[in-house]
């Protein structure tokens, strides 16, 4: 197999320092809410509106960066405004005040911790703008380090996916040390500190050596400043590239219902791991927060099982397309909420189950989120006009905005008591419940499947047109 570019690396540990800062923050950042700020509402809103914002502006860092600025400097300057946001928040975390009434358990008025709370709001403007003009642009990146119909794409993908999950599981560790509680509010800034300061040296150490890697394997300049000419010129596109862009476009739709369901993590399945899952191993109970980097260590783990899979497919002429891939994820998120909805049958509330129930289902939705994150990366690589390459994995992105915002909807849905139902059907039970996910991703990937062979011909361009043949 030929060797990746050194580049890929480089890009490997900026994303991998940048989500362990993202991960890091995320992973303290509602407590630190709750602790002396806002009730569980509100801080669940807070955590919801911020989730879902930071894969919308990166519709404006791809825009700003294929019009102006190039992949490069808009990296710099989402790292240093991501690195000043989580410093705002250390600022927040230093001026904070316990809050929490001691009697009543619940926020003293009396209290003003007005300083605190608009230090964070204007942590978490400077931490959503930042995002939007670093994450389009590094995973552009990856793509732009090879030539268009580079075989070896998904699997750079896939190496690059691993740096986010890296970055994804060390980070709640390192900075969950940090956790305060509502009497001492302010350990929290330690956990902002280092988030802070891991994503300020990531920028400087990609400032530094991007000239020397960031580069093709023919030595040319990746994610510069797009040229004067290219500038100037009116980017008329062919009927070929907007079929192409169509592809992404669709699939971006589809994939709103995959994250509307693997994002579950952060809410109703963190409730269902701290109200219905025995946590004890050999008498030890495991924090309930744990069980949300499952899922970042079985991308590590399973990564390389999976190009390993594609590429042994591949040789015997069997590697499914990359909309199949897609569907493929949709089908295993299913059958991860099948596997659990067994497991809770018959379960009254109250009630605890094995851990195996959750930790299975983390496991099959892993294989799902390989099977279609990085190769869905890499598909709109392939698929996106040079000129339009990071808008368009902003276009990608925002299918993730829009499914962070759904998840929470869905989650209402989470059993505690009241009535409930979902398009006239009631929703009883944590069986009826995980259902929901069942039939949602059910269908979505049945749809999509079905839907391949149509997006196939549109992705085809003419060149390849010969070697798709003598694939098939
Ligand atoms: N978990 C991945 C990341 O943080 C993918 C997120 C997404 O596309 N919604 O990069």
């Amino acid at each position: 197999m030929e060797r990746h570019p050194k580049g890929l690396y480089l890009l490997f540990a900026t994303e991998m320092a940048e989500r362990f800062s993202y991960y890091g923050m995320r992973a303290v950042f509602t407590l630190y809410m709750v602790a002396a700020l806002f009730t569980m509402e509100g801080a669940s809103e807070v955590y919801g509106y911020y989730t879902g914002l930071v894969y919308l502006t990166p519709l404006l860092g791809g825009w700003v960066a294929d019009r102006y600025w190039g992949n490069r400097r808009s990296i710099i300057v989402g790292g240093l405004l991501m690195a000043l946001g989580q410093g705002l928040l250390f600022l927040s975390a230093c001026v904070v005040r316990p809050a929490i009434h001691e009697a009543e358990g619940a926020i003293d008025p009396a209290v003003d911790n007005g300083m605190a709370v608009a230090l964070m709001v204007g942590g978490l403007f400077f931490l959503v703008l930042g995002n939007g003009f670093f994450k389009p642009n590094i995973a552009t990146m990856v793509g732009r380090l090879y030539r268009p119909d580079d075989k070896r794409k998904d699997a750079a993908f896939t190496i690059f996916y691993m740096g986010v999950n890296v970055g994804a599981t060390l980070g709640p560790l390192v900075c969950g040390v940090f956790e305060g509680d509502w009497m001492n509010p302010t350990r929290f800034r330690w956990a902002f500190l280092c988030a802070a300061v891991v994503m300020l040296v990531a920028t400087g150490v990609f400032a530094w050596l991007k000239n020397r890697y960031i580069v093709t394997h023919e030595g040319v300049p990746v994610g510069t400043e797009p040229t004067h000419h290219e500038k100037a010129a009116k980017h008329q596109l062919s009927a070929k590239e907007k079929q192409h862009i169509a592809v992404v476009f669709i699939i971006a739709v589809f994939v709103v219902f995959f994250w509307a369901a693997y994002e579950q993590a952060g809410v109703s399945l963190t409730y269902f791991a701290d109200q219905q899952t025995d946590r004890h191993i050999f008498g030890w109970e495991m924090p309930t927060s744990y069980f949300q980097s499952f899922p970042a260590v079985f991308v590590v783990l399973l990564a390389p099982v999976m190009s390993l899979l594609w590429d042994v497919l591949g040789r015997w002429g069997h590697e499914p397309s990359s909309p199949m891939k897609q569907a493929m994820g949709l089908g295993l998120l299913s059958l991860g909420y099948l596997f659990i909805a067994q497991g809770v049958k018959d379960v009254e509330p109250g009630m605890k189950v094995s851990m195996w129930w959750l930790t299975g289902l983390y496991f099959i939705h892993t294989l799902g989120e390989l099977s279609l994150s990085p190769i869905g990366l890499s598909l709109v690589s392939k698929l996106s006009p040079k000129h339009l390459a990071s808008l368009m994995m902003g276009v990608w992105f925002l299918s993730s905005a829009v499914s962070n915002m759904l998840a929470g909807q869905l989650a209402t849905l989470y059993p505690d008591g009241s009535p409930k139902s979902l398009l006239g059907f009631s929703i009883d039970s944590l069986e009826d419940f995980f259902m929901v996910f069942v039939v949602m991703s059910g269908v979505a990937a049945v749809a999509l499947a079905c839907m391949t062979p149509v997006l196939k011909r549109m992705m085809r361009d003419e060149r390849e047109k010969k070697e798709v043949k003598s694939e098939e």
